[in-house]
């Protein structure tokens, strides 16, 4: 589990406007560590014109409220391991939050919630096939959901511990992992193809690994390298 505390560290802010229903746009400001946008309408444009790109704070300039503005604090992010524990409830199966909440202003949690049901389809169809019943179907469907939810939590928690108050566990490799992800960060910067590469990756309609080409993976060591010096 991670948690967060508010501290003097680098303001990260973001924001994303989309498109939804009757030709109305959802407007979602995040900021971190008490960064938090005001939920005045002055305060939250004066908020959204503060950020480095300029689309959203367009969009809200060309656009009235509708609703009111609504904040959400979310302290931490979390993984259960159901898979270590010794005995399981037969008939449980968790999904989604039950498994495992990450920080939202990754978008990732709809995503690997909609993964673990369609991984659990699959063990469900495995056994309708096969003389199986249903006893330790949650064997299966644990291991099943593994890669994803392991691939949401690197891509977000270990941003989050990027922050020295963040409390949580760091893996050991947690300084490599840390550089490369700064590495990359700054690769995708510069490229569009790394940027649309981690953007389907982030929404989980690519595996991770298809990032990592051989040309890739040598601008990735050659910028660790100049960053490191
Ligand atoms: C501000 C914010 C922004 C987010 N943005 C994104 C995003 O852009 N992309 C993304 O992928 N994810 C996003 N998420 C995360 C996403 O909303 C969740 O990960 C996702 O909804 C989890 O789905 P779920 O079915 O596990 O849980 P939930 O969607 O929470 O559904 C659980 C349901 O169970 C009901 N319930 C609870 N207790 C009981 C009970 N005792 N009896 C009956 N019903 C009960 C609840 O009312 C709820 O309807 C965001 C979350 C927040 C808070």
């Amino acid at each position: 589990m991670l948690s967060t505390t508010r501290e003097a560290a680098p303001k990260i802010r973001g924001g994303t406007a989309m498109p939804i229903e009757n030709c109305q746009w959802m407007v979602t400001l995040n900021g971190r560590k008490g960064d938090v946008p005001p939920l005045d309408q002055a305060g939250f444009t004066a908020y959204a014109k503060s950020l480095p790109a300029t689309a959203v704070y367009d969009r809200l300039n060309r656009s009235k409220l509708v609703g009111r503005l609504k904040r959400f604090i979310i302290a931490q992010s979390y993984w259960r391991h159901y898979e270590q524990m010794a005995t399981f409830p037969s008939n449980i199966i968790p999904i989604g939050d039950a498994v495992a909440g990450f920080n939202p202003v990754f978008g990732q949690g709809m995503s690997a919630a909609a993964v673990d049901a369609h991984e659990l389809k699959k063990c469900l169809h495995q056994r309708a096939t096969s003389s199986d019943n249903l006893a330790g179907l949650h064997h299966d469907y644990f291991n099943a959901i593994q890669d994803t939810v392991s691939a949401a939590w690197n891509g977000t928690a270990i941003y989050d511990m990027m922050y020295d108050s963040t409390q949580g566990t760091r893996p050991d490799d947690f300084p490599q992992r840390k550089a490369a992800f700064l590495a990359m960060q700054e690769l995708a910067d510069a490229d569009p193809a790394i940027r649309l590469k981690r953007l389907l990756i982030g929404n989980m309609l690519e595996p991770g690994s298809s990032l990592y080409t051989e040309e890739v993976l040598e601008q990735l060591q050659t910028k660790m390298a100049s960053m490191a010096g």
